[in-house]
């Protein structure tokens, strides 16, 4: 089976409701859908999505990255899949979305190749996974109304976002507790949104305060690793990174700094699921928990991001909610959500039947 053409296709999604993060507030994304064309006739699907303060990605470098790819790649034989990924990441510095939304097509039919579904071949078997929803930062009043909104939806752990000033993230997540009570589980993501000492103040207030957090996501600035150390070590809850860490490089050094005690995992960020397995190898070494997470993707990918989730046991956290604040699916099948469960279809592949042509 030879890959004989790679297509893009841009989606528009309007979101049910606005994703408002220390970094940005979205009210529609745009994702680029992808097709791997093989001489068999059958298809591999991926998708990327564009998050430029994050990733460095636009829709117009996701494409232009996408067309030098397919131009490596043409004529390449699925069967030898190592050869591809290794060309893949090799043709072209940067662009990890573009490299990632391929990466999952390949890795779709590779899959599909063998009828199987994809977190087989990875290793896994398919078991409904419990997503965090996020809770966008805005006033308390507005995060504690949206807190109530997703308990009544069934939801059981919260992500909650903060970052920015440090007293009124404290009084944010005081009001939202009170609200919801302990039962709830509480993540909370600053996107980068503090210093490390504002980190740290907020981390024991928190505390002092007996309000229970389970993890702290990327209190400080994608680059400062010692800062982020610094936090890990002077609070008590778990510190995960999240925009420290893109590759393989990034968590093998977070981890033997002793930096971080969990990672957040995104394919936008690695460049997909061949990178991501590294990572994930790394961590499992040193006993660091990963959790699987997305930026604001569509179903497509977080069909792959999702069948990587269920194919490791040192991933033991999803946070699997982008599709749900999307007010359509562009393609047919993949994953599908009842309340707050992420279920599979048992299908070849990503289980996606087709990517909607218009
Ligand atoms: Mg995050």
């Amino acid at each position: 089976m030879k890959i004989t053409d790679i297509n893009t296709r841009l989606v528009t999604i309007p979101l049910i409701t606005t994703f408002k993060t220390a970094l940005r507030s979205v009210d529609r994304i745009e994702n680029i859908l992808v097709t791997v064309l093989t001489d068999s006739g059958q298809s591999g699907f991926g998708s990327a999505a564009p998050a430029a303060v994050i990733t460095g990605d636009t829709v117009s470098s996701i494409v232009g990255g996408i067309e030098h790819i397919r131009d490596n790649l043409i004529g390449m034989e699925i069967g030898d899949s190592e050869k591809i990924f290794q060309r893949l990441n090799s043709c072209i510095v940067g662009c990890m979305s573009a490299k990632a939304a391929v990466d999952m097509a390949i890795y779709d039919l590779l899959a599909k190749s063998l009828e199987i579904p994809l977190y087989r071949l990875l290793g896994g078997v398919a078991h409904d996974v419990e997503t965090d929803i996020t809770v966008s930062l805005d006033t308390p009043e507005k995060m504690i109304a949206e807190s109530r909104e997703k308990l009544k939806r069934g939801f059981e752990i919260l992500k909650i976002k903060v970052g920015g000033d440090p007293d009124l993230d404290i009084h944010r997540l005081q009001s939202i507790q009170e609200t919801i009570g302990s039962e709830i589980r509480i993540r909370i993501d600053a996107n980068q949104g503090w210093t490390a000492k504002e980190a740290v103040r907020v981390g024991r207030e928190l505390e002092h305060r007996g309000i229970e957090i389970e993890l702290m996501e990327q209190p400080v600035a994608a680059r400062d690793f010692e800062g982020l150390r610094y936090v890990r070590n002077n609070v008590a809850f778990p510190v995960y990174a999240d925009e420290s860490v893109f590759s393989p490089e990034d968590a093998l050094e977070l981890i033997c700094m002793k930096g971080v005690d969990g990672l957040n995992i995104k394919l936008m960020k690695c460049g997909g699921i061949y990178n991501a397995l590294k990572i994930v190898s790394i961590a499992e070494t040193a006993g660091i928990p990963c959790m699987i997470g997305s930026m604001m993707e569509c179903h497509v990918s977080v069909s792959a991001a999702a069948h990587l989730a269920v194919s490791r046991t040192i991933i033991d956290r999803y946070d699997l909610d982008a599709p749900l604040f999307c007010s359509m699916n562009p393609a047919a099948g993949g994953i599908s959500y009842q309340g707050s469960r992420v279920c599979f279809a048992n299908a070849p592949g990503l289980g996606i039947d087709e990517i909607s042509s218009e």
